[in-house]
């Protein structure tokens, strides 16, 4: 279930968003990576920049 939360990397809110803050609109980030190593992180870069261009669905189940 961590896997849904985001930390807003301005303010440091945790959040169920996975765009932006709620509080200050700020990018959010997971903020526990399985493992940090430089594909991985490309990896997630890439998904955030999918998801930002629409290309993956999301399926917010909370409003
Ligand atoms: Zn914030």
């Amino acid at each position: 279930m961590q896997w849904l939360m985001r930390k807003c990397t301005v303010c440091g809110r945790y959040t169920l968003q996975r765009d932006r803050c709620p509080v200050c609109g700020g990018p959010v980030a997971v903020p526990h990576p399985p493992r940090f190593s430089p594909e991985d992180k490309y990896v997630v870069y890439r998904y955030r920049m999918k998801m930002l261009a629409g290309l993956i669905p999301r399926s917010e189940s909370q409003a």
